[in-house]
């Protein structure tokens, strides 16, 4: 097999970003307490407190670097990935934000170096095998594209669930990402 690029996404794929974000709306907002199951888009406006904003609610100073990793097999099934393909990690961050999500990558992925860090809103620019992934456009530009996508389920993403390969825990993920690259080889 030749080495394939595998890239894949940080927010509510690597770590939880959703869940800590909605923590701090309503801590500032009790009055409109969100849930995890309101995200049914990326259009967070419609239901955020009417004071809320994306900087608020993205912006606020040391959100990225404190997200918990997505569960206890992440860090072995990326360091598996990682050795047998080119690894890159791909997320659509804000500016301000991009040393926070470097630092926490230093912090639980050490081994992925700064040539595998990519910062870009616009995904299906990129070129890679297979897309690990929470977004919709993201996982649909991808197999628009003739890739292979794998995504990960959350409550925005589940009109195009039954139409992908969905996985909610990282546990055989290196196998998965194996599978899907030896067929039609
Ligand atoms: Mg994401």
């Amino acid at each position: 097999m030749d080495r394939k690029i595998v890239a894949i996404d940080m927010d509510d794929t690597l770590c939880h970003l959703l869940p800590r974000a909605i923590h701090y709306h309503n801590l500032l907002y009790p009055d409109l307490p969100l849930t995890m199951e309101q995200i049914v888009n990326f259009d967070l406006r419609q239901i955020w407190h009417h004071e809320c904003s994306e900087d608020v609610f993205f912006g606020r100073p040391g959100l990225y670097e404190e997200l918990e990793i997505f569960d206890e097999y992440t860090i072995a099934e990326v360091e598996k990935i990682h050795a047998q393909h080119d690894l890159i990690i791909v997320t659509a961050s804000r500016p301000d934000s991009v040393p926070e999500k470097w630092r926490w990558l230093q912090r639980h992925l050490p081994f992925i170096s700064y040539e595998n860090f990519f910062v870009a809103k616009r995904k299906y620019l990129l070129e890679f095998d297979v897309l690990i992934d929470d977004g919709p456009h993201n996982l649909l530009a991808a197999r628009a594209a003739g890739k292979k996508t794998i995504g990960i389920p959350r409550p925005w993403n589940l009109p195009i669930q039954s139409e992908f390969v969905m996985k909610d825990s990282w546990q055989g993920m290196s196998e998965l990402v194996n599978e899907m690259l030896t067929e039609n080889e």
